[in-house]
């Protein structure tokens, strides 16, 4: 089984960076378990934007958590742009899907999103090389398939993401060697995982479907060094833009102000400029 060797099962030395209290545990924080059940919380309006979260440590017992773990989880939303913490007042939600994911994200694989770039950069930029050289017939016809369905404007943000992995797949599938696709399909789950954190990010998605036509489009001419080059910056487009939004602890809030702040000037509702770099205090408690 492919998936075995990354189920959690610690590997010493592999732990994500900065995880220093369990480096040799490279198993997932109970805290991103906890932010994840709490964005599903606000994702499916259970929460809705506006409402004020539970006090944190109501919100720990409800989830069987103590109250650090619970205090970490509201952090990772605040970074990811879900919530914001007025003193005093409580914690808001602000957006029902993310802003900003952080790199040093823990990955269900216990892997952070860093390391599975490295990974992916090298791993896939061998399978584009190889599959720009060994391409038959039934392999380019499926990728055509894939990147066809995955044009249609109405795609859901799910569907995107599968038809995503099957198109990588398939180029690992098309190097001919049977290891790179092994390879591939052991890391699919945590592809799949930051994918969907990642695709409702501004313009995420119409990149990522610009790259892949560019891809397909070197493969078919066989061209082997830029259907290497492609895949490689593919990957670190993603990685690039992702570090440019966590570089500077703030931004996450920036984003969201910067954002909220473009949308009031684009009805015409508002003009806060002033507070885009306030603290966290502020305008958004409705
Ligand atoms: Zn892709």
């Amino acid at each position: 089984m492919p998936h075995r060797i990354l189920d959690g099962t610690p590997i010493p030395g592999t732990g994500g960076r900065g995880l220093t209290s369990d480096r040799h545990v490279p198993r997932r924080k109970l805290s991103d378990s906890v932010a994840d059940k709490l964005s599903e919380l606000i994702t499916s309006g259970e929460f809705p934007v506006g409402t004020r979260l539970p006090a944190e440590k109501d919100l720990a017992q409800q989830f069987g958590v103590g109250r650090s773990s619970m205090r970490e989880a509201i952090r990772v939303l605040e970074a990811a742009g879900y919530v914001q913490t007025t003193h005093g007042v409580g914690v808001f939600v602000i957006n029902n899907r993310p802003t900003t994911i952080s790199l040093e994200l823990t990955l269900g694989g216990g892997y952070t999103m860093s390391d599975l770039f490295e990974v992916r950069i090298a791993l896939e930029g061998k399978s584009a090389e190889l599959a720009a050289s060994r391409l038959t017939d039934h392999h380019r016809e499926k990728m055509v398939s894939f990147l066809a369905a995955a044009s249609d404007p109405g795609i859901s943000e799910a569907e995107f993401v599968r038809l995503d992995g099957s198109f990588h797949r398939q180029i690992a599938e098309a190097s001919g060697n049977p290891l790179l696709l092994y390879m591939w399909e052991s890391i699919a789950p945590q592809f799949e995982e930051y994918s969907l954190r990642v695709i409702g990010l501004p313009g995420r998605l119409e990149h990522a479907h610009a790259d892949h036509l560019g891809m397909l489009e070197a493969i078919s001419a066989r061209d082997t060094a830029r259907a290497a080059r492609l895949a490689r910056e593919h990957v670190q487009t993603v990685q690039r833009e992702l570090s440019g939004v966590t570089a500077d602890p703030s931004s996450a809030l920036r984003t969201y102000h910067d954002r909220a702040v473009a949308s009031a000037a684009a009805t015409g509702a508002g003009d806060s400029d002033e507070d885009v770099h306030d603290e966290n205090h502020g305008e958004d408690d409705h």
